[in-house]
Parts: C-alpha cells; sequence; structure tokens
C-alpha cells in the first residue's frame, strides 16, 4: 500500500525557486495498476523520484505499507526515462546488477535468461549497450528492474524510445507480467491510449506545478481492446 500524502516539492533553479509538485494525494493499492498523464515538465518524473525514495518530499510524506519512504530500496524499482546502462558491462551483466552482488546462483541465471527472453532480448545477452538501439536499451532496463521481481514496479515512460509496433507488443507484455506476478504497477506516459490499455486507474495532473485535476477509474477487462472502441466504452 502505498500512500502519497499531501506531497508538494519545489526546486532551487539559479536563485529561484520552482514549485514543481503542488500537494498531491494518493492512495494506491497493492496489485493496482496506476497511470500518471500529465504535460512534460509539470513533475511526473520529480513524483516517482520521490515515490522510490531517491529524493525526500519538500512537504507531506510518502509511505509504503505504513512505513516514511527515505531512501531506495529493492522492492520499489524505477525504470527510467533514459536508461542509464554500464557501457563496459554486457546487457546480461547489466540485468544481473542486483543479483550479481550477492552471487549469481543458478537459478538467478536463469532467471535472467528469462526476463531477457521477456523482453526480447535474449540473442543480446553478450551484447554491449553501443550494440543495441534506443529501444533495447530501454527493455534492458525493463529487464533489469523485472529481475528482483519488485513490489511496486515504477515506470518513466518506459516505451517512449520503442517504434509504434514493439511498443503494443511490450503494452501487453507489461500487463500480462502485471498479471501474474500481481506488482503494484505506476506508469508515466504521454500516451492516452497506453494508459487505457494497460491501466485500473489514470490520473491526470495538471501543467507546473503538479496538482491532480482529476482521475478515471478504468474498469475495462483485460484482456482490452485497442484504439477507438476502447476509449469509447471508457468514456460511457
Ligand atoms: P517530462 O514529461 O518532459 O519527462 P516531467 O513531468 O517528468 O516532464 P520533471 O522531470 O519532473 O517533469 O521536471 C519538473 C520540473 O522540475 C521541470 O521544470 C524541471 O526543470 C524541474 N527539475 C527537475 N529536476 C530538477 C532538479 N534536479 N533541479 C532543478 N530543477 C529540476
Ligand atoms: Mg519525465
Amino acid at each position: 500500500h502505498l500512500e502519497i500524502h499531501d506531497v508538494s516539492h519545489r526546486f532551487d533553479l539559479e536563485g529561484a525557486t520552482l514549485p514543481v509538485l503542488d500537494h498531491i494525494s494518493l492512495d494506491i493499492q497493492p496489485g493496482e495498476f496506476v497511470a500518471l498523464l500529465g504535460p512534460s515538465g509539470c513533475g511526473k518524473s520529480t513524483l516517482l523520484r520521490l515515490i522510490a525514495g531517491l529524493e525526500s518530499p519538500a512537504a507531506g510524506f510518502i509511505k509504503a505499507d505504513g512505513e516514511d519512504i527515505t531512501q531506495p530500496d529493492p522492492s520499489r524499482v524505477v525504470v527510467f526515462q533514459d536508461p542509464t546502462l554500464f557501457p563496459w558491462r554486457t546487457v546480461r551483466q547489466n540485468v544481473a546488477l542486483g543479483p550479481e552482488a550477492r552471487n549469481l546462483l543458478r537459478q538467478e541465471n536463469d532467471r535472467i535468461s528469462e526476463v531477457l527472453a521477456l523482453v526480447g532480448l535474449q540473442q543480446f545477452g553478450s551484447a554491449y549497450p553501443h550494440q543495441l538501439s534506443g529501444g533495447m536499451a530501454q527493455r534492458v532496463a525493463l529487464a533489469r528492474a523485472l529481475v528482483n521481481d519488485p513490489a511496486v514496479l515504477i515506470m518513466d515512460e518506459p516505451l517512449g524510445k520503442l517504434d509504434s509496433l514493439t511498443r503494443l507488443t511490450m503494452q501487453s507484455e507489461i500487463v500480462s507480467l502485471w498479471q501474474q506476478a500481481r506488482f503494484t504497477a505506476l506508469l508515466v506516459t504521454h500516451d492516452v491510449e497506453e494508459a487505457v490499455f494497460m491501466a485500473n486507474r489514470i490520473i491526470v495532473l495538471s501543467d507546473r506545478p503538479a496538482r491532480i485535476l482529476g482521475e478515471i477509474s478504468n474498469t475495462l477487462p483485460y484482456p482490452r481492446k485497442r484504439g477507438e472502441p476502447a476509449l469509447a466504452e471508457l468514456r460511457h
């Protein structure tokens, strides 16, 4: 259970104060799939960083299962907007970052193969990041997040760099993964159809400083239809 309570945040930019989040309150139940929509620069990534524990809010608090989030935790992993892969490590070694710290066990090796297959990169385990396309690098970042079986998967436009076909496939893959593993999913996207296809709750944020403009509960059954028919059904 994630509790975001009256969170406001600001940055100091060249001596001026830049308000970024404006009294955000949000309760997310375990197993929900929440999509956040909002204009560019409104504060979405900032909100995700706070939920991940990478920064502390200037005001308000964020709790995970009743405890204040004060630092990053492997049970809440983020797939960043710009995947940061270690250039001197292969795809497998990048995905293995978490498990490797505990010495790779055989089943963990199997798990790495499994998540690489899941994101369609089984043949690229020994490739280096400079040999990948932008979309492939994004899929490595997703695999690296999934390998730890997180309780909360935080995704910051994880499919932004993919071609539209791969994007559709990955949307379905992430949804079926979520249905199997039942983690809590938080997705920032600019793509309304992606939000409608994937999430069971859609939160709409205002321009900076982001406040919650409204929310839509999306009870369309999975697997979902795509495009206009789905959007039309949601409007009812
Ligand atoms: P996009 O959709 O383009 O990714 P976003 O909604 O994710 O945008 P954020 O990255 O959260 O937006 O940024 C919100 C605002 O906060 C922007 O105006 C940005 O310039 C500012 N900002 C973000 N991080 C910092 C920082 N570390 N220091 C100063 N300002 C920052
Ligand atoms: Mg962002």
